[in-house]
C-alpha cells in the first residue's frame, strides 16, 4: 500500500498487555521485520502502539482515529470514509487486530486452503473467547462453523459443577442471548444469524442455571449507559432509563407494565442512534425480555430475587 505507519490502539483496560506489544514491537525492529530499509528492499515501515484512556467507544473505527489524534473518542460523521479521509487527514486502513493476526496463517498456507478451514461462505478461523460459568474458559482458535454446543462442552470442558446450562450470549455483550435448547448451531455469520442472533466479536458467554437474567441484563445494561459517548439522545437517555429501571425491577420494585417498557424502551433505540453502540444495547436488552418474560414475571409484586442467594452482580460471568 506504500504505508509508512502503522499504529496498534490498545484500549486504556488493556494496557497491562502494553508491556508484551512493547516488546513485540522492539523484537521486529531488531530482526529487521519494521523500520528503515526492511531487508534491503528501500522500504520503511515504522509501527508504534498507542493506550488508549478506556473507553469501548473507540472500537469504532472514525472514534478510534479521534482518540488517536488525540481528541474525544467519538465517531466522525461519514463520507468521507477512513481510506480516503482517515488518520490526521491521509488515506487509512483500520484492521481489528484478530484480522492481521490471520495474515501470516493465510501466506503460509494460501488462500484457499486457509478458506476451507470454515464454511463455503465463511471461511478460515475465529478466535473465541469463552467465558462465563465454564470449567475451562479461555480464548481458542477454531474453525468457523464449530458447533457451539460442542465448543462448550468439549472446548470449554462443560458448565462448571456439572450444573445445567441456562443460555448462552453467542458473539459479545451486544448480541442476542440464546436459551440453552437453541445452541446446537454452527458459529459463522450466516448459521448465528439463522439462529436469531449474531457471531459478532465470537465472545461466547456461557449463563449456569442460578443466573438471574433480569440481572445479567442490568449488568449489560450498565455496561452500555457507562460507555455510551453521550452524543446521541436515544443512546444516552435510553441506556440510563434502561439501567434505571432494572436497577428497579431487580430490588423488587417493578410493575408489569416495566416490562413492556423496557422492551419499548430498547425497540425505540434500534436504528436511532449515530454508531452501533445505541443498537448494541439494544438488542440483547429486547431478547432478554422476549426469551426470558418468565423470568421478569417472577420478579414482580415486590418479591425478592429468585436467585438472590447466588452472589451480587459483580459475580456474574465477564462480559466479554
Ligand atoms: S450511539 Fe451512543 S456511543 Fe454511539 S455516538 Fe451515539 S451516544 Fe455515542
Amino acid at each position: 500500500m506504500g504505508a509508512k505507519a502503522g499504529y496498534i490502539y490498545l484500549r486504556g483496560e488493556y494496557r497491562y498487555l502494553s508491556i508484551i506489544m512493547q516488546k513485540a514491537i522492539a523484537d521486529a525492529y531488531a530482526r529487521g521485520f519494521i523500520g528503515k530499509n526492511i531487508f534491503g528492499s528501500g522500504k520503511d515501515f515504522d509501527v508504534y502502539w498507542h493506550g488508549g484512556a478506556g473507553a469501548y467507544e473507540v472500537g469504532e473505527e472514525s472514534a478510534l482515529m479521534e482518540s488517536l489524534e488525540g481528541k474525544r473518542g467519538i465517531p466522525r460523521i461519514r463520507p468521507p470514509f477512513p481510506a480516503v479521509v482517515g488518520l490526521w487527514g491521509g488515506p487509512t486502513v483500520i484492521n481489528n487486530a484478530e484480522t492481521l493476526a490471520a495474515v501470516p496463517a493465510i501466506l503460509m498456507m494460501g488462500g484457499q486452503k486457509y478458506a476451507d478451514l470454515g464454511t463455503p461462505r465463511n471461511g478460515g478461523t475465529r478466535l473465541f473467547c469463552l467465558s462465563g460459568n465454564l470449567e475451562k474458559p479461555g480464548v481458542y482458535e477454531l474453525p468457523m462453523g464449530y458447533n457451539l454446543k460442542k465448543m462448550i462442552y468439549e472446548v470449554g470442558g462443560g458448565i462448571q459443577g456439572g450444573r445445567g446450562l441456562k443460555a448462552v450470549v453467542p458473539g459479545g455483550s451486544s448480541t442476542p442471548v440464546l436459551r440453552a435448547d437453541e445452541i446446537d448451531i454452527a458459529m459463522d455469520f450466516d448459521s448465528v444469524m439463522k439462529a436469531g442472533s449474531m457471531l459478532g466479536s465470537g465472545g461466547v458467554v456461557v449463563l449456569d442455571d442460578r443466573t438471574c437474567i433480569v440481572k445479567f441484563a442490568l449488568r449489560t445494561i450498565k455496561f452500555y449507559q457507562h460507555e455510551s459517548c453521550g452524543w446521541c439522545i436515544p443512546c444516552r437517555e435510553g441506556t440510563d432509563w434502561l439501567k434505571k429501571t432494572l436497577t428497579r425491577f431487580h430490588a423488587g420494585g417493578g410493575i408489569k407494565k416495566d416490562i413492556d417498557n423496557i422492551k419499548y424502551l430498547a425497540d425505540n433505540m434500534l436504528g436511532r442512534t449515530f454508531c452501533p453502540l445505541g443498537d448494541a444495547a439494544a438488542m440483547p436488552t429486547i431478547a432478554f425480555v422476549e426469551k426470558f418474560r418468565k423470568e421478569f414475571e417472577d420478579h414482580l409484586e415486590g418479591r425478592p430475587c429468585p436467585f438472590a442467594e447466588h452472589g451480587t452482580i459483580s459475580q456474574l460471568p465477564v462480559l466479554a
